[in-house]
């Protein structure tokens, strides 16, 4: 079982550190050539903006369509979950998104850097950790096939921070930010489960 990060920016190397941790045999995907080499992805916090113009022109955004319309695991964190989600609010006027979570996120629905912040969670199915936001996506609408793992309260609203679309899981913060790895625990047995229902 190979996990691919999506290394054309961003948070790479402490996704990959993180999922090394956790056990699994990671690559870094730049070409489609390279996704085809994995049996999931984890796609890293950065800049999603950025992330979505070097997905077109790596010809990522087309293999990864076909990936996940296929069924692969990915696990999308802060920038990566905005690449997920079906609907961006406050988004460039061209930018685009995979569709994949039934999520609509609002860019940086938290405040700007200086608004940056950790508290506390608890995510079910997975456990207590600390949460490490910045500029992170809000996630302000999620659909019916959605399962919301985690909120935060903020501002006196409760509002998702993890959530899971069968084996879609996305995240506003920063789990490869600590030495926390459950979260990529969690995705690593989500990746084998699949795995196993495609062999079974
Ligand atoms: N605000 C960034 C964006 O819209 C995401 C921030 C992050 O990944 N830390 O892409």
């Amino acid at each position: 079982m190979r996990v691919g990060v999506l290394a054309l920016q961003g948070d790479v190397r402490e996704h990959r550190a993180s999922l090394e941790r956790a056990g699994a045999e990671v690559i870094e995907v730049r070409t489609p050539r390279e996704l085809d080499q994995v049996d999931a992805l984890v796609l890293p916090g950065g800049e999603s903006t950025a992330i979505g113009k070097l997905l077109d022109t790596s010809g990522l955004r087309s293999a990864l369509t076909t990936r996940l319309d296929a069924g692969m695991a990915a696990f999308g964190t802060c920038a990566g979950l905005i690449a997920l989600s079906t609907h961006i609010e406050d988004g460039r006027a061209d930018q685009w998104s995979f569709g994949a979570l039934d999520v609509t996120v609002r860019r940086n629905g938290y405040g700007r850097q200086i608004a940056s912040f950790e508290t506390p969670i608890d995510v079910l199915e997975v456990g207590s950790m600390v949460g490490v936001f910045i500029r992170a996506p809000r996630i302000v609408a999620a659909g019916p096939e959605v399962r919301v793992l985690a909120t935060v309260n903020r501002d006196g609203s409760d509002d998702p921070v993890v959530v899971r679309q069968g084996n879609v899981v996305g995240c506003c913060f920063h789990p490869e930010l600590t030495t926390d790895v459950q979260l990529h625990q969690y995705f690593l047995k989500i990746v084998e489960s699949t795995a196993l229902s495609a062999t079974a």
